[in-house]
């Protein structure tokens, strides 16, 4: 297959192909994402320490293990203080930028926590850390007030941008809504976040043309940062019945290096995340992500002690680690794929501009 290094533009026919290479052709795809990326983006990888402040949500997404109809997962939401600690570890280390991921809810007292949060770290920090949220669906007024308290960055998941896929995968009720998720992320982008998104991939009735649209849905939506992982069965959960319709886990990582391959193509300068889903498979998932597209990784600095309860998929790595390991491991293993790791940098995506 030929590759034409200004085009961006691999009509849906010409990805669908992609996603389905195999061989010499497979091989191709990954040598050019990984030139591209080399030249647009260099060999570089940016840290976001990945704070998953609470298993709280009052969402019931039919593929997640902290699910609210959940019963078996013990509860957590941590302290301000040990919040607050994560941060100044991330900060310390030179890490440049935090996530602060939650379940998801939507409450007076969970906007003003959020708020006051943003500002303490900011403060504490004086506006060095690249501050990221993950924190669900909100209204429009509550994202404002948390980007005018410090927060750049927003990562909302589309989940899949087919809204009949979409359905099948959430509860059919007003809080779980496909057209809610695209005006959060269209208010986002409004607002001035560097907006980022993503999909499950390797999903049950999920169709390789679905995942074709899901990456020109990034591109027509001219997303800045991509966080993108296989779908991995959690067996508390309703969805866990359809077990039998999906792809060995193998052939999910494997799609997912395609995916990032081909969206490293076709969007050459935005920051791509290689995700822990990929880890939970194999266990250099985030290094090969790396060599064929990704720039992010993620380090989960959550306290050790809670991370056994933010279990979304069976399986979830590094939950028995503290920071440091964590740390420690992935150091040697960007170093192994022929990446460095830019410390102290915010490491905005190239293509965001307000
Ligand atoms: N509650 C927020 C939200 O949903 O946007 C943020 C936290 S949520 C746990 C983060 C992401 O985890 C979701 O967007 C979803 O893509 C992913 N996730 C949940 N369950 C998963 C599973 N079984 N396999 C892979 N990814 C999963
Ligand atoms: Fe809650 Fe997010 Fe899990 Fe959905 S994916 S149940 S919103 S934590």
């Amino acid at each position: 297959m030929q590759f034409n290094s200004t085009y961006n533009d691999l009509d849906r026919r010409h990805i669908i192909k992609l996603l389905a290479s195999e061989g010499e052709e497979k091989k191709c795809l990954f040598k050019e994402a990984a030139r591209v990326k080399k030249e647009h983006v260099g060999d570089i990888v940016y840290f976001r320490g990945l704070i998953e402040f609470s298993n709280l949500c009052h969402k019931n997404c039919l593929y997640c293990g902290i699910r609210s109809g959940n019963r078996k997962v013990v509860r957590y939401d941590l302290t301000d203080e040990e919040i607050i600690d994560s941060a100044r570890y991330a900060f310390d280390n030179r890490y440049g930028s935090i996530v602060l991921q939650s379940g998801e809810l939507e409450s007076n007292a969970f906007t003003k926590r959020i708020d006051s949060l943003l500002k303490k770290i900011n403060s504490l920090t004086h506006g060095g850390l690249r501050i990221t949220l993950s924190c669900g669906e909100q209204e429009e007024d509550v994202y404002r007030q948390w980007f005018e308290s410090g927060a750049q960055r927003y990562l909302l998941r589309i989940e899949t941008s087919n809204p009949g896929l979409y359905s099948r995968l959430h509860p059919n009720d007003r809080k779980h809504s496909f057209n809610r998720r695209v005006d959060c992320l269209n208010n986002l982008k409004k607002i001035g976040y560097q907006a980022g998104t993503g999909v499950m991939i390797g999903l049950p009735f999920q169709t390789t043309a679905d995942l074709a649209d899901d990456l020109l849905f990034m591109q027509q939506n001219d997303i800045v940062m991509i966080g993108m992982g296989p779908y991995l069965e959690h067996t508390d959960t309703p969805l866990y019945k359809y077990r039998s319709l999906l792809l060995p886990r193998e052939k999910r990582f494997d799609l997912t290096l395609k995916m990032i391959a081909v969206l490293r193509i076709i969007m050459k300068d935005i920051n791509i995340a290689a995700t822990t889903a990929m880890q939970a498979i194999d266990k250099l998932g985030r290094e090969k992500a790396i060599m064929v597209g990704a720039n992010v990784i993620m380090p989960n600095i959550t306290p050790g002690s809670y991370r056994d309860d933010y279990l979304l998929y069976d399986g979830k790595p590094c939950i028995d680690e503290n920071p440091e390991d964590c740390k420690t491991c992935l150091e040697a293993r960007i170093a192994i794929a022929g990446n460095e790791i830019a410390y102290g940098e915010w490491g905005d995506s190239a293509h965001y501009s307000h």
